[in-house]
């Protein structure tokens, strides 16, 4: 057997004439850049999000940007996000000339702990960035709080989150704004490059409008400087047939997460992920703990099964960002976790048996005495 991490081969063959036709249309009507494919997405994506305003932009790193810079964020702010996530959420504050500050985050969630948040606040603190981590959200109900009584900006970072939800309501809906990456590999994935910011603001929804293409209301009368993030219209026809399907697709890796429990729980040695109570997780990745990561990794590889780490480096401690001067230990929680987590296979066509072939690979390297310890 091999079991890949992703099979979006998979996914595509069982989608493969709806794409076909959809493509075709976008081809015959030669709508490359923008146009009523992205429109059309835009508005369904902000239904499925119960959101006003939904814009399509060229990736889930311009959407954050986008948002950033649309609500006014620039040199001199803070915005105060997790050191566990994709380079991306940092990039998008750097680039607004911003710095990025960061919190740790809680142990079961992976996601920013909320009571670290207040003393991570400075004058200088304009906006806050919960990342929705492995396809459950942060606990935003104390973020908002803080946010709201601090005068501070609260945009999701939902890239990982697609039909997700927080006390019932989805994830992207609940801040100022809602960034969503399309990136292929995620719960909703276009066929190249794709991003969305959505918001229930008509001023910040203007702004990003006009910041995705060259500031201009109207061609060739530009108001501001932008910058070209649009979306294609070969995305935007993708996006809409695969919208149709993400409700059923998340609801088959929740229950793959449900099969790969069953299956681990009695394993003492590894720590499995969490659905907090709060929530609906929709398993974008399914990461477990284990002591001794590397070790696994190579025998689930001697057994063809390829895993993912997410993330191997915080950020804090990425080359890119030592010129902010933060420590090995700064954030013990994260660092800890980008030590020891290990993301196993988990796409919606993943089958029973590989699950179980996964899981008897790990069980068998657990019982050879090879580990080291339990996770801590
Ligand atoms: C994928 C991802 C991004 C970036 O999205 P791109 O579309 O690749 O630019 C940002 N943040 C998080 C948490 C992500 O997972």
């Amino acid at each position: 057997m091999f079991i890949p991490f992703i099979d979006l081969k998979a996914q595509y063959e069982s989608i493969r004439d709806e794409i076909t036709s959809a493509l075709q249309q976008v081809l015959d009507h030669a709508g490359f850049i923008g146009g009523t494919f992205v429109s059309t997405f835009e508005r369904e994506f902000a239904a499925f999000c119960g959101r006003r305003y939904a814009a399509g932009v060229s990736s889930g790193t311009s959407a954050l940007w986008a948002a950033l810079h649309g609500l006014g964020v620039g040199p001199g702010d803070e915005v105060i996000t997790v050191p566990n996530t994709f380079i991306a959420t940092a990039e998008a504050i750097s680039r607004c000339g911003a710095k990025p500050v960061f919190v740790d985050i809680r142990e079961d969630t992976y996601t920013m702990n909320p009571s670290l948040l207040e003393s991570a606040i400075t004058k200088k603190t304009k906006a806050i960035i919960p990342v929705h981590l492995f396809g459950q959200t942060a606990d935003m109900q104390p973020i908002m709080d803080i946010a709201r009584r601090r005068g501070l900006y609260v945009i999701e970072d939902a890239s990982q989150a697609h039909g997700s939800e927080y006390m019932g309501r989805p994830a992207g809906s609940i801040g100022d704004a809602g960034c969503f990456s399309f990136y292929p590999g995620k719960n909703l994935g276009s066929y190249g490059d794709a991003g969305a910011v959505l918001t229930d603001r008509e001023d910040l929804d203007r702004n990003i409008r006009l910041l995705r293409d060259h500031g201009q209301p109207k061609k060739y009368r530009h108001e501001i400087i932008g910058w070209n993030d649009r979306m294609d219209g070969l995305q935007g026809a993708v996006l809409r047939v695969k919208l149709k399907h993400l409700q059923s697709w998340n609801e088959k890796r929740r229950r793959n997460a449900v099969i790969y429990h069953e299956l681990l729980s009695p394993m003492e040695e590894i720590i499995l992920p969490e659905e907090a109570g709060y929530g609906k997780h929709v398993y974008h990745i399914y990461a477990i703990r284990v002591r001794d990561r590397d070790g696994l990794i190579a025998a689930l590889l001697k057994d063809n099964i390829h895993c993912g780490i997410h993330y191997p480096v915080p950020i804090h401690l990425q080359k890119a960002y030592r010129h902010l001067g933060l420590k090995r230990g700064s954030f013990p929680v994260a660092e800890r976790c980008c030590r020891e987590l290990l993301s196993l296979p988990m796409f919606p066509e993943l089958k029973a048996s590989q699950i179980e072939y996964v899981a008897d690979a790990i069980r068998e390297y657990l019982r050879s005495g090879m580990r080291i310890g339990t996770a801590t």
